[in-house]
């Protein structure tokens, strides 16, 4: 079936930028459409760091990039007070460091000039005691260590509450609707695009005046549509993520290769990270090494000798699109952004957004909407900066919020967080006030823990379309079940309010483990991941998923059990020789499945 509509501006690209110019054009009254590949956020903008920072490294190089960066953190903490948290780095110094206390102090005081913007403190140095006591997972090798005040935010959640804000603003806004081609006038002037809805199939045609590229790292592909050029450095980056908390407070760490990386508290669990690596590869389909994995573990092990005893549930991964330079390394190049008008290449009416940082979106949202507006004749200022994002417009009594809907304490913490003063509209629905006798809400994911109110909430309220996208829409399964122990019900209750049939459920079901999966097998390795990819196979062929398309998919790309494994030399290591062992069972069990296990 297809359909046509009309806007003023369609924005390609549902990560935090396209969602922060859907938001800015809205609340000027533009009408607009914002369309997303997947779900809002999953690319880039889910493998960040979730830091609002200055970023200390781009002080240097940079100072415009961390100026701007500070001014908007403070901005997105008075639109987002509920959404944001304090983060307390650590800097530990050692005496092989190639730069001293001083040195480093000296760049701490620059730095400091630039907190208040973000409403962080100064830095404080600690000594080798001080530091310890402090955290006590620490390296007792160092000289001494600094403080520093950083912010973060759930990057998802932020660019849900922004897409979601501009939704509510009249903005049509549509997860799982790619873009396959940009529609031109006949002098070559872009007026819109044809989208496909990978979820129902519909065709939908949106003419607009002008059309916003905020494809991130595939801003380059999207322009191409228009015989336009976008010229990034794409470069990857990974985080590990921990079963729970490794350290009190945030901590720097050292790669071999004297690269700055962090361990930070982020949710419920720990993250560690970034690499930062040049990349040609399929952005479709980005994989962990497990080489990148002992890169950032050897990091950390540095500062933190104890990491390795803390288990690494699942990986994120990412491609920043990062504004080309050559001869420099990936860490060196600029993190400032462009925002490019087409015209001179024949595609009027494209523009493009790229490079950039989560931290400065707003502001860069701004300054691309001015000059959408400026072109469009749109006189009304940017409002983004004083109009808090939903939720964020107040504070909610958590306390008796918890005791009138009959919620757990700490589920009630957790989603006033995510959803500050707009819970109890997610909660609505289970006010005994409403609905006398009801049951309360019940826990999905304990890992976290969800709420069946705020996945169902999504599910009717907020656009949410596929279980796989409850990952970054509500966090479940991302905690050490990994899915195990609520994917099941979480697509029971998806099923109801989406009217799925039982093969779509499953279809759902088989693509949500396929993408945990494909998060969780770089952290293994070894023996481990070969008894897990043994357990996987029978899951899926015990259940019958085996067959389906997204089940096939996810194995076939995320399986790295390779077609003929050779035999481990009988001196091999026994977790070796192990590991062979089951990978050519593996391979046999392909060319030949085993029959039904039950007796
Ligand atoms: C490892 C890592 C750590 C980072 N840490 C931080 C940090 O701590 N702080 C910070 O400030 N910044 C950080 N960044 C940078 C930050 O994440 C990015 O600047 C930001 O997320 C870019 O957002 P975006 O909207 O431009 O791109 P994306 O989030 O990639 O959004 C682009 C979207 O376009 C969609 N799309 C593509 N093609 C089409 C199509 N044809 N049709 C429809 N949709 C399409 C994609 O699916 C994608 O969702 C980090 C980046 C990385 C990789």
């Amino acid at each position: 079936m297809s359909r046509a509509l009309r806007v003023q501006v369609l924005i390609v690209g549902g990560g935090i930028n396209g969602a922060g110019i859907a938001r800015d054009l809205a609340l000027r009254g533009v009408r607009c459409a914002l369309v997303e590949k997947r779900e809002l956020g999953s690319g880039t903008t889910w493998a960040s760091s979730g830091m609002i920072h200055g970023g200390l490294r781009y002080l240097q190089q940079d100072p415009e990039v961390t100026l701007h960066s500070c001014v908007d953190s403070g901005a997105i903490q008075r639109i987002a007070p509920h959404l944001v948290f304090r983060i307390p780095f650590l800097m530990p110094v050692f005496p092989e460091d190639p730069i001293g206390p001083e040195l480093v102090e000296v760049g701490l005081e620059m730095y400091d000039r630039y907190q208040p913007f973000k409403n962080g403190r100064p830095h404080t140095r600690l000594t080798r005691a001080q530091a310890l006591r402090l955290e006590p997972a620490l390296s007792p090798r160092i000289d001494c260590a600094f403080t520093l005040d950083e912010w973060g935010v759930d990057a998802a959640r932020l660019t849900a509450a922004n897409a979601l804000d501009a939704a509510e603003r009249g903005a049509l806004v549509r997860t799982h609707a790619e873009v396959l081609e940009l529609l031109r006038e006949p002098g070559g002037r872009v007026c819109g695009a044809r989208v496909r809805d990978l979820v129902d199939g519909e065709e939908i045609r949106i003419e607009a005046e002008l059309v916003m590229n905020a494809a991130g790292p595939w801003a380059p592909r999207l322009a191409a549509l228009a015989g336009a050029a976008v010229r990034l450095r794409p470069a990857k980056g990974i985080h590990l993520v921990f079963e729970r908390r490794v350290s009190n407070l945030a901590v720097y760490a050292r790669g071999i290769d004297g690269r700055d990386m962090f361990t930070f508290p982020h949710e419920q669990n720990s993250m560690a990270g970034t690499t930062d690596d040049d990349y040609y590869g399929d952005l479709d389909r980005i994989d962990v090494t497990e080489d990148e994995v002992a890169y950032v573990l050897e990091a950390m092990e540095r500062s933190l000798p104890s990491i390795r005893r803390h288990r690494v549930i699942h990986t994120i991964m990412g491609v920043r699109p990062t504004l080309y330079g050559f001869g420099r390394s990936e860490d060196e190049l600029s993190r400032d952004y462009a925002v490019l008008d087409h015209s001179a290449e024949g595609a009027a009416g494209l523009w493009t957004i790229a490079g950039g940082k989560l931290a400065a979106y707003r502001l860069m949202a701004e300054d691309a909407s001015d000059r959408l507006c400026a072109r469009l004749g749109v006189r009304e200022p940017c409002r983004t900066a004083t109009t808090p994002l939903p939720g964020g417009d107040g504070a909610l009594d958590v306390a008796a919020a918890a005791r009138r809907f009959r919620a757990p304490l700490p589920a009630l913490v957790r989603l006033a967080f995510r959803h500050g003063t707009r819970s109890e509209q997610v909660l609505g629905p289970w006010d005994p006030a409403v609905g006398p006798g009801a049951p309360p809400p019940r826990t999905v994911c304990a890992c976290e823990p969800v709420l069946d109110a705020e996945l169902l909430h999504a599910a009717r309220r907020e656009g949410l379309r596929r279980l796989s996208d409850c990952t970054l829409r509500v966090r479940l399964g991302v905690g050490s079940c990994q899915g195990a122990g609520c994917a099941g019900m979480a697509a029971d209750l998806l099923a109801d309010a989406l009217d799925w049939s039982a093969e779509r459920r499953a279809e759902e079901l088989a693509a949500f483990a396929a993408s945990r999966w494909h998060a969780v097998a770089p952290a293994l390795g070894g023996a481990q991941l070969a008894a897990l990819e043994i357990h996987r196979h029978l899951f899926l062929g015990a259940r019958g998923f085996a067959g389906s398309a997204a089940a096939a998919g996810g194995a076939a790309a995320g399986s790295r059990v390779p077609d003929a494994v050779p035999d481990a030399s009988p001196d091999a290591p026994l977790a070796m020789r192990r590991r062979a062992g089951a990978l050519r069972t593996l391979a046999r069990w392909r060319s030949d499945p085993p029959g039904d296990p039950s007796p």
